[in-house]
């Protein structure tokens, strides 16, 4: 029996399966035809729960910064904002190819520099179609403009931000070439207290993301950010580190040692143990490192609890049956609590499988049995304790002269993260990797001297 078909075998149906889930079941099951037979591992999402991620692109080229490992072409600050129906094409495309709730970065260079009502029209329409938009953003004009991060809250139903605050930002205020992360800390807190802030006065969800280019020069920093991360998670429920990729306008160069390999070390050393480096794949695993965590805090400690420990097979098993029997209808944003409830009552329906959870959850349970008994003690006094959820995750994009080796090919057949381009979704480093974001800037600027704009 085929590993799809032994995982497909259990099917406890929570509701009646729609012609829309039908369909979305079919994306994903040729998505995982299309994986290499090896990718379809037990951790695999892709085919199982996603298709990919999508992103944009061309919406705005330009950048405020200069930072010294950038993608963008050297025509980037020329162009000129793609007009809306354009950037509505390209989310039609992404929402066709990744299916309802599909994850988009609306991304480009800098989007804030655009106005934000046009930035908020692409957040909101992006919502209207079906999708989840999360706005990738340096921040800084969140920062000038106090109004723009409430107003694309309140008005546009932004509920999802990525920030990038690392050592290879030129053009930040506070930062200098040569500082260590560390010496960033204080414009993360910064950043922390402002999201902190807009939800307090829009009462609203915002969940954000942090990304980290990783060069030879902060590689050694990363414990420090992940740190940073784990003291910050009202705020920040994912943090991924982005190795330099030698494209666009990078000067940074990508030493040996710059492998997904060292980049997970140092998380390990950041987190203050070994994670377990193959809890989940998407996509291909040269790719990407992706680690689902829970954070209990209490006291002054935070305890992390991997959802997929290395070598234990119950973890992959129960991590295999929650993705197919629940993640269609677990919403992450409503909380540990509400998920809970909804998966409960129609499990009493299922004993045996119920039966199971309940025993996988002692057996969980026995293995926190180090600091359980504190953990319940502050409860029981009502001391704080906070349990949250953390994603860690490394993406290792490909430099030029990666992609056509027989590595590069079979990461780019397996690929999760994509972007519209015609006709076709193209593998963002394919985007990056060859010209062809340089050849997107150069089109547009042609046809906007055409249209003299
Ligand atoms: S964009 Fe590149 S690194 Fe990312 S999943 Fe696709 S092929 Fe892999």
């Amino acid at each position: 029996m085929s590993m799809l078909a032994w995982f497909r075998g259990w099917n406890v149906h929570f509701s009646a399966r729609s012609a829309a889930h039908r369909l979305q079941q079919q994306r994903y099951l040729e998505k995982w035809k299309e994986l290499p037979e090896h990718l379809r591992t037990p951790q695999q999402v892709a085919g199982i729960r996603a298709v990919a991620c999508g992103a944009t692109h061309s919406l705005m080229e330009k950048c405020n910064f200069a930072c010294t490992s950038c993608y963008l072409s050297e025509s980037a600050n020329h162009t000129r904002p793609l007009p809306f129906e354009e950037a509505k094409s390209q989310l039609e495309a992404l929402r066709r190819y990744l299916g309802p709730g599909g994850k988009v970065q609306v991304t480009s260079g800098e989007v804030t520099l655009l106005p934000v009502d046009e930035l908020g029209r692409i957040v909101a329409y992006a919502r209207k179609i079906g999708l989840d938009p999360m706005v990738m953003t340096n921040g800084q004009r969140l920062l000038q403009i106090p109004e723009y991060l409430p107003t694309l809250v309140v008005k546009y139903g932004l509920e999802k931000l990525g920030l990038h605050i690392d050592t290879t930002q030129k053009g930040r205020p506070g930062m200098r070439l040569g500082l260590r992360e560390e010496a960033l800390h204080p414009i993360r807190d910064r950043f922390a207290r402002l999201l902190e802030e807009v939800k307090k006065q829009t009462r609203r969800r915002l969940h954000a993301a942090h990304t980290v280019t990783v060069t030879p020069h902060n590689l050694d920093d990363i414990p420090q950010v992940v740190r940073w991360v784990l003291d910050h998670l009202d705020t920040f429920r994912l943090i991924s580190f982005l190795p330099v990729a030698e494209v666009g306008r990078t000067q940074d160069r990508r030493s040996p040692d710059l492998i997904l390999e060292r980049v997970w070390e140092k998380v390990c050393a950041g987190v203050g143990h070994p994670l377990n480096r193959h809890a989940m794949h998407f996509g291909h695993p040269q790719c990407n490192i992706t680690a689902p965590l829970l954070v209990v805090s209490f006291g002054r400690c935070h305890h992390l609890v991997e959802v997929v420990r290395a070598d234990h097979q119950w973890d992959l098993r129960t991590f295999q049956r929650a993705l197919w029997e629940f993640s269609a209808y677990a919403d992450l944003d409503a909380g540990l609590v509400r998920n809970f409830l909804k998966f409960f009552w129609p499990l009493l329906r299922h004993p045996g499988v119920l039966a199971e959870f309940i025993a996988y959850g002692c057996y969980r349970l026995w293995s926190l049995r180090s600091w359980l008994g504190s953990f319940l003690l502050h409860l029981a006094t009502g001391r704080p304790v906070q349990v949250r959820p953390l994603l860690i995750v490394v993406h290792q994009f490909m430099s030029p002269h990666e992609l056509d080796t027989p590595l590069g090919r079979e990461r780019l057949a397996a690929c999760v993260f994509k972007v519209p381009v015609g006709n076709s979704m193209v593998s963002m480093c394919q985007m990056n990797g060859t010209g062809l974001r340089r050849a997107l800037n150069l089109q547009q600027l042609n046809g906007s001297a055409r249209a003299g704009r």
